[in-house]
């Protein structure tokens, strides 16, 4: 049983999965290498001067992997609630997790397959996107939403955001009280 499924290794997903395993939540990324970030040229992410989306994709996620997130190279066919938690299905494997965090991109139809609650993308080119309250809650209680797939702004330095918005969230639920993830520079 893992504390947290994130399904998407793009900035969103990573970096959800990043503050997660940082905070010792056991955490396995779930991603099938679609990412549309790698196709960008970034230049306005806030702190990097300039880098390939590739780049920004990998550094991701290596970060995680650092604190210990696991990867899983697969495609999630199916998400269920169970009596424990979520199962979350690839063809071939299932996992079973206490939290999902959604973090497919542009790609909305696993989010339809599994019944979550879906409404019209406001974003240019994303057509279908998550319905999420404030925190990033889906309809499905244990199931959250992050990134483009949850509306917000398609920009990396805005879905890497919101990754690690949603992320506090559920571990901060986990915790049963509000989690700061805060490191001091050496002296
Ligand atoms: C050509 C182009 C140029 C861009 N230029 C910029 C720019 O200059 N600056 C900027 O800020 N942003 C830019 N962007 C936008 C930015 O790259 C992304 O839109 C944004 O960061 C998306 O992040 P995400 O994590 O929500 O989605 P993604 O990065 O798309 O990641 C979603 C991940 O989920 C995985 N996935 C989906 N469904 C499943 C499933 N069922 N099972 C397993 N894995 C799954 C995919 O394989 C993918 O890896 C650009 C985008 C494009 C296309």
């Amino acid at each position: 049983m893992y504390d947290v499924v994130v399904i998407g290794a793009g900035p969103a997903g990573a970096s959800a999965a990043l503050f997660t395993a940082k905070a010792g939540k056991k955490t396995l990324v779930v991603d099938n290498d679609k990412s549309v970030t790698k196709r960008a040229w970034l230049l306005n992410h806030y702190g990097v001067k300039d880098i390939t989306g590739p780049d920004l994709v990998a550094i991701g996620k290596e970060q995680a992997r650092s604190f210990g997130a696991e990867f899983v190279a697969a495609t999630v066919t199916n998400i269920s609630k169970t009596d424990n938690g979520v199962k979350v299905e690839t063809d071939g494997e299932q996992y079973e997790a206490k939290h999902v965090i959604v973090a497919t991109g542009m790609m909305a139809d696993l989010a339809e397959k599994a019944g979550l609650n879906t409404k019209p993308g406001t974003e240019p080119r994303v057509k279908t996107i998550l319905d999420v309250d404030t925190a990033g809650k889906t309809n499905v209680e244990g199931v959250w939403g992050a990134g483009t797939i949850a509306g917000v702004s398609m920009h990396t330095i805005i879905t890497a955001g919101d990754g690690a918005k949603v992320a506090i969230n559920v571990i901060s639920e986990i915790n049963g009280e509000r989690y700061v993830d805060h490191d001091i520079l050496k002296s």
